[in-house]
């Protein structure tokens, strides 16, 4: 099937950087794009009208976790004063003698809704670094679904982390070392790696570094090569990971990432917030942006998140400057890469004090070619032919905007994933006019709404001091009673 896009200002590729062509035109075939330009008369099966519209390459968002917003909610949870920032652990450390948290049917229902959402607000490609437990049968069934692309594999580690009765939090190795886990994670991807016409790609999920000991980073790197995919793992994240491996190995995150093999091109740390001279560390031994930026890896920021944590890339400016490839990502609802395009200019800003700092240019790259660079994918993240035709279509003719002269300054000043109405992945419109072509969407947001609020109304039975969500993170205002 042949489809024609006429646009509009279309995002396109002039083989090294991206430009605007106004009223321009773009022709699918297949699942690649055969023509950008502004020839509107060539032949298509279909011709799709965005006049007045943007037309972009899909965004690449580097930090999915496909599961509900159940964790978002106690991120700020305000009784961890304990736990120095230690973000997950609230929700994502279990409590040793409780029962577990999720049901198969709870996480299988929090993937969908979790990948459709990103989607549905302009990511066509997402990296998932792990969710939780659950059939991973159905994750394939469900990327299948949801219609986007995926770099998903099942996480691993060697150490857990569990909370006592006490409230405390341990690491705990693990008896098998990981190893088992590694292993499901190696046979996923010999037998799903590029399944749903490439969609399902697949990618090996140690899960943070400091629940990663180095027998297993290192089997984790040379399983990555045998298997010719790339690596995620969470680095650089929070205070308590920084403390646990100065203290077990006298290194920084990255000083121990990098003797361990992981730092190479093919790598996606999540966050490497805090890196040796961060204003929480200021620990001034060495160059590591310089060393990060040699290295290849490429980092997946999450501006949003950690904004909300009260923490800040120093500085994506600053990163971008020094060579680091930077992807974006949203880590945490909403999963809407468009604000995180805002996010990522303002806090970069604020950072600096500088206000010509986070440009549009360089955030809507990271948001684009930089997260195609970080999974290995120049097929990805522009509109050139061969690429894949992996496109988003925003308008930007709303009262939300008013006038646009420049239309990605102003999505990055004004923008929200809201704006999305017309997502195609592999050449298949998969959301038009801001509905999904595949799914019932008020049927999953009905049984994801279920499910999060079973989990809300459930929690005293897994917290370790039987809290209640409100206990935790008390609500806003009040509720009346009567
Ligand atoms: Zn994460």
């Amino acid at each position: 099937m042949t489809i024609r896009i006429d646009g509009g200002v279309v995002v396109g590729w002039s083989g090294t950087q991206h430009e605007l062509i106004p009223d321009g035109s773009l022709v699918i075939d297949g699942d690649c794009i055969t023509y950008v330009g502004t020839d509107r008369t060539k032949p298509a099966d279909r011709v799709i009208d965005a006049t007045g519209k943007l037309v972009c390459p899909g965004f690449i968002n580097l930090h999915v976790h496909s599961q509900l917003n159940i964790g978002d909610y106690l991120l700020t949870d305000a009784s961890k004063r304990d736990y120095w920032t230690a973000n997950y652990f609230v929700f994502g450390a279990p409590a040793k003698d409780k029962p577990p948290s999720f049901t198969p049917e709870g996480v299988a229902i929090g993937r969908k809704y979790a990948l459709f959402s990103a989607l549905k607000n302009g990511a066509t490609t997402i990296l998932d670094p792990g969710s939780g437990p659950g059939n991973l049968d159905d994750y394939v069934e469900i990327v299948g679904a949801v219609g986007g692309r995926v770099f998903f594999g099942p996480a691993f580690r060697s150490h857990d982390v569990v909370t006592d009765g006490k409230g405390r939090h341990h690491y705990e190795p693990r008896a098998d070392g990981g190893r088992p886990g590694l292993q499901a994670a190696a046979d996923f991807i010999r037998k799903y790696h590029g399944a749903h016409n490439g969609r399902l790609m697949g990618i090996l999920n140690p899960s943070q570094a400091e629940t990663s000991d180095p027998a297993l980073l290192r089997e984790t790197v040379a399983a990555a090569a045998e298997l010719g995919v790339g690596l995620s793992i969470h680095a650089g994240g929070n205070l308590r990971e920084i403390v646990q491996i100065l203290y077990s190995y006298r290194k920084t995150v990255l000083e121990y990432l990098a003797d361990n093999g992981i730092l190479r091109p093919g790598t996606v740390l999540g966050h490497s917030v805090l890196v040796a001279d961060h204003s929480r560390l200021e620990r001034p031994f060495a160059d590591e942006l310089k060393a990060l930026a040699e290295s290849g890896a490429s980092v997946g920021h999450c501006p949003y998140k950690y904004a909300k944590m009260a923490l800040a890339l120093e500085s994506f400016d600053r990163f971008v400057d020094a060579g680091v490839n930077v992807g974006l990502g949203t880590d945490t609802y909403p999963l809407d890469i468009v604000s995180e395009l805002r996010y990522a200019s303002l806090v970069s800003r604020l950072v600096e004090r500088k206000y010509y700092a986070g440009r549009p240019a360089r955030v809507f790259n990271a948001a684009t070619i930089g997260g195609a660079r970080a999974l290995g994918r120049d097929d990805l993240g522009r509109l050139a032919p061969g690429a894949k035709a992996d496109i988003v279509i925003l308008n930007q003719r709303t009262t939300r905007y008013g006038p646009v002269r420049d239309p990605i300054t102003a999505l990055v000043d004004y923008g929200s994933g809201a704006d999305v109405e017309t997502v195609l992945v592999n050449g298949e419109v998969v959301i038009d006019g801001g509905r999904s072509t595949r799914l019932d969407e008020d049927e999953l947001y009905a049984r994801a709404d279920a499910a999060a609020n079973r989990a809300w109304d459930n929690w005293p039975k897994r917290d370790w001091a039987g809290r209640t969500v409100e206990e935790i993170l008390p609500p806003a205002f009040p509720t009346r009673k009567g």
